[in-house]
C-alpha cells in the first residue's frame, strides 16, 4: 500500500526524503504543502522537481478520511462524521468563539475505559486511529473552513477530546501533535493544543517527556469511591496516583496548571458537601477547575444538574479560592456536545445493509 504522508511528521518525511536520495529541506516543503496550503496533490508542488513528484505520486498518497456527513449547528458549531473503514465512524467538532477556533479532534474509535456518563464509552472500543486519521481530521477541518472564508487561519486551538482516550494511543496522538506543533505543520503553541485524559498515570508521565502540551484531566468525582464508579479506570490508578502524576506533569508543562474537567450530573456528584470536599481534595495541585453541565444521550441513565445547582456547586469552589468556570453547552442540536459523540452506529448499520443489497442484485 503507498505510503500516506499526511501521517508523517518532520522526522519522518526526513527519513523519506533521504531513502529517495533527496536533500532534508524537502521534507519542510513537502510539509509546508501539505499542512500549510492543504495540498494533496503532487502536481502543485511547484518548487518540487518534476521527477520526485512523479515518485512521489506513484509511490505514496496524501489521503484524508473520507467526510461522510458535514453538520452544522444553529449557533455556528459544525461536526464532521468521517468514514475511517471497517464500518467506523469517527467524528470532529469545530467551536467557533470570538477571537478564536477550536476544534476538538478524536483519538480513537470508540473508547475502552467504559465511563458510566459518556457516549463513546457505551459503543465500545473498535481500534486505535492512525496519526493520519489523527491529524486528517484537522487537515480537513482547516481546509474545509478556509474555502469557506477569509480567514487564514480559523483554527486557533485543537482540544483532544472528541472520541477515543488519546494517551491509550500515546504513539500515534503524539506523532499527529508534533506535525500540529511544527512551525512547517500547523504552527500551534503548546498552549493552545489541549490532551484531555480519564487518568493514565504512566501516559501523564510520557507525554510530560515526550511531548508537553496543555493539559485536561477528567476527574468528575470528589472521592475514590464514586469516581470508582464514573470512571473506572480510577480502580487501576486511584485519585492519590493521579495528582501525584499532575504535579510532576506540571514541572515542565507549558502551563503551570492542569484543567480538572467535572461533569455535573444531577443528584450524584453535584452537592455542596462535594463541592465543599472537591475543594479540599484538589489543593495540592495547581488547577482551574472547569465544570461540564452533562449533556445526554439516549439510554444514559443520568441527568444534568440543574442551573442553581451548577452556580452554587461554582460559587464553593470560589469561595476557596479556586477558579472555576462552567463550560457553555454547544452544538447540543446536532449531537456536537462533551460525551455525545458516537460515530452514529445506526448510519453504520445501514451502509452495511445497504452493501449487503448491491450485492445480492
Ligand atoms: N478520554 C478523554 C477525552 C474524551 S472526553 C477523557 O476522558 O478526558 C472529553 C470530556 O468530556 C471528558 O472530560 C469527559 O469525561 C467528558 N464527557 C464525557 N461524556 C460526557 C457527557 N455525556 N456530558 C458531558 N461531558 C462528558
Amino acid at each position: 500500500m503507498a505510503i500516506n504522508l499526511l501521517g508523517l511528521d518532520h522526522r519522518g518525511l526526513q527519513a523519506l526524503c533521504a531513502g529517495l536520495g533527496e536533500k532534508p529541506y524537502r521534507a519542510k516543503q513537502l510539509m509546508r504543502w501539505i499542512h500549510h496550503a492543504g495540498v494533496d496533490d503532487f502536481g502543485a508542488m511547484t518548487d518540487i522537481s518534476r521527477q520526485l513528484r512523479e515518485v512521489l505520486a506513484r509511490d505514496t498518497t496524501i489521503a484524508a478520511p473520507r467526510v461522510l456527513h458535514d453538520t452544522p449547528a444553529a449557533d455556528g458549531t459544525r461536526k464532521w462524521l468521517l468514514d475511517v473503514g471497517t464500518g467506523n465512524a469517527i467524528e470532529s467538532v469545530f467551536i467557533p468563539e470570538t477571537g478564536r477556533g477550536t476544534l476538538c479532534i478524536s483519538s480513537q474509535a470508540g473508547c475502552a475505559l467504559e465511563c458510566s456518563f459518556c457516549s463513546t464509552g457505551r459503543q465500545g472500543f473498535n481500534r486505535n486511529l492512525s496519526a493520519e486519521e489523527i491529524i486528517g481530521q484537522l487537515w480537513l477541518a482547516n481546509r474545509c473552513l478556509r474555502r469557506e472564508s477569509a480567514d487564514e487561519r480559523p483554527i486557533s486551538n485543537v482540544v483532544m477530546m472528541g472520541m477515543g482516550e488519546p494517551l491509550a494511543n500515546f504513539e500515534n496522538v503524539v506523532a499527529a501533535m508534533r506535525i500540529m506543533l511544527d512551525d512547517c505543520g500547523y504552527g500551534l503553541s503548546r498552549r493552545r493544543v489541549t490532551l484531555s485524559t480519564a487518568g493514565l498515570v504512566p501516559g501523564i508521565d510520557r507525554l510530560r517527556e515526550e511531548c508537553p502540551v496543555a493539559l485536561a484531566v477528567s476527574l468528575h468525582a470528589p472521592d475514590d469511591a464514586l469516581r470508582d464508579e464514573l470512571v473506572p479506570i480510577n480502580r487501576k490508578y486511584p485519585i492519590k496516583e493521579l495528582f501525584a502524576a499532575c504535579v510532576r506533569y506540571i514541572e515542565k508543562a507549558p502551563r503551570d496548571f492542569v484543567t480538572f474537567e467535572y461533569v455535573m450530573l444531577d443528584g450524584v456528584n453535584d452537592s455542596v458537601a462535594q463541592a465543599r470536599a472537591l475543594a479540599r481534595l484538589v489543593k495540592p495541585v495547581p488547577c482551574k477547575i472547569n465544570l461540564i453541565p452533562f449533556n445526554p444521550f439516549p439510554g444514559s441513565g443520568y441527568e444534568r444538574s440543574g442551573p442553581e445547582a451548577i452556580a452554587r456547586f461554582r460559587d464553593v469552589l470560589m469561595q476557596t479560592g479556586l477558579v472555576a468556570t462552567v463550560r457553555k453547552t454547544r452544538g447540543e442540536d446536532i449531537a456536537a456536545a462533551c460525551g455525545q459523540l458516537a460515530g452514529r452506529v445506526q448510519d453504520r448499520t445501514k451502509r452495511k445493509q445497504r452493501r449487503q443489497e448491491e450485492l445480492a442484485t
